[in-house]
C-alpha cells in the first residue's frame, strides 16, 4: 500500500455526529485524552460489507468507557449505525473500523470533570496486520520486556489508549530485532498475551489459552473457542508459564507443539517461535485459520454460494 499518512487520507471520518472531511477531523493539542490518555477505542473488521460482531465492539467501547470514569454521549445502537452508515460512504466492503472516544480540551490538569466526551470512527483499508507470506509460515514472536499490569495498578480489562504504551514499546523492540511481534507475561509472571492480539497453543490435539484476568478476552478469542469446542477439540483456559513453551524443536513433545495469535486485526496468524522456542504452522492452527475465514462471511454471502 503506497504510504499515504494518515491524516491525509480520502473520504470522511464520523466525529460527534457529524460526517467531516478525513482531513479536517482534527482536536486542540491540548486534549485530555492526549495528555493524560483519557482514551478509550475500538478495532473491527468489516467482511463483504459487514462489520464482524460490531454490536459486540460498541458494547465494549462503552463498558471500556465506564472502567475510566466516563460515559460516552452515543448509545450503542447510534454508533453501530454510524459505523454501518460510515462504511458505505466510505465505498468498502473490506475494512478495518476505528471508533475512539476521549476527554476533550476543555479543562487542562489530571481533573477533568468538566471536559466533553467526544466520539469519532475512521475506517480505512488494511489488508493484513502481518506480512501474508509470513503468516503462513507463522510470524516470529519476541519475549517482551513489559508485562501486563494487576488490574489492581491500571483498568486491565478497558481497551484503553494507555495500556498500550507498553504495547508500542514491547513490539519496536521486537522489530528492531526482527521479529514481527512480541509475546508478554503479566505481572506474576505467566503468559499473558501479544501486543495486540491473544494468544493460544496446542499440545497432542487439546489447545491452552491463558485465563484472561488481566488482559483483553479477545472478542475474536471467543469466537475462535467456540469455532474448536463446535469442532470438538478441548479447550483449556488456565495459568501458563512461560517455561512450559520451552521445547526447541516441535518434535519434542514435551512443550507446545502448535501456537497461534487472534484479534481482529490479526484474524488467527500461527505462529513459528517465540524466543528460543520453535513450533510447527498445523493441522489445529490452519484449520481454526480457515473457520474463523468462513466465520466472518456475512450470512448472506454465504446463503448466496
Ligand atoms: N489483546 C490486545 C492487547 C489487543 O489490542 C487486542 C485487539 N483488540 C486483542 C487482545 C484481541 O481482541 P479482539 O479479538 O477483540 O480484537
Amino acid at each position: 500500500m503506497a504510504s499515504v499518512p494518515f491524516d491525509q487520507m480520502d473520504g470522511f471520518i464520523w466525529m460527534n455526529g457529524e460526517f467531516v472531511k478525513w482531513t479536517d477531523a482534527k482536536i486542540h493539542v491540548l486534549t485530555h485524552g492526549l495528555h493524560y490518555a483519557s482514551a478509550v477505542f475500538e478495532g473491527e473488521r468489516a467482511y463483504g460489507g459487514e462489520i464482524f460482531k460490531l454490536t459486540d465492539h460498541s458494547e465494549r467501547l462503552h463498558e471500556s468507557a465506564r472502567l475510566l470514569g466516563f460515559k460516552i454521549p452515543y448509545s450503542v445502537a447510534e454508533i453501530d449505525d454510524a459505523c454501518r452508515t460510515l462504511l458505505k460512504k466510505q465505498g468498502f466492503q473490506d475494512a478495518y473500523v476505528r471508533p475512539i472516544a476521549w476527554r476533550g480540551s476543555e479543562q487542562m490538569g489530571v481533573s477533568a470533570q468538566n471536559s466533553r466526551i467526544n466520539c469519532a470512527i475512521a475506517i480505512w483499508q488494511w489488508p493484513s496486520y502481518f506480512d501474508p507470506a509470513q503468516k503462513l509460515k507463522g510470524i516470529r514472536l519476541d519475549l517482551a520486556e513489559w508485562r501486563r499490569p494487576d488490574p489492581r495498578t491500571a483498568p486491565s480489562k478497558s481497551k484503553a489508549a494507555g495500556l498500550y504504551m507498553i504495547c508500542t514499546m514491547s513490539k519496536h523492540a521486537a522489530e528492531a530485532k526482527g521479529y514481527a511481534d512480541a509475546m508478554m507475561l503479566d505481572w506474576r509472571g505467566q503468559v499473558a498475551e501479544a501486543t495486540g492480539a491473544n494468544i493460544f497453543f496446542v499440545k497432542d490435539g487439546k489447545i491452552h489459552t491463558p485465563t484472561p484476568d488481566c488482559f483483553l478476552d479477545g472478542i475474536t478469542r471467543r469466537t475462535v473457542i467456540g469455532l474448536a469446542k463446535d469442532r470438538g477439540f478441548e479447550v483449556i483456559e488456565r495459568t501458563i508459564m512461560p517455561e512450559e513453551l520451552e521445547a526447541i524443536m516441535p518434535e519434542e513433545l514435551e512443550g507446545f507443539q502448535q501456537c497461534f495469535l487472534t484479534g481482529t486485526a490479526a484474524e488467527v496468524t500461527p505462529v513459528s517461535e517465540i524466543g528460543p522456542s520453535r513450533f510447527e504452522v498445523g493441522e489445529i492452527a490452519k484449520t481454526l485459520m480457515n473457520d474463523y475465514s468462513a466465520a466472518v462471511q456475512p450470512k448472506h454471502a454465504i446463503a448466496a454460494e
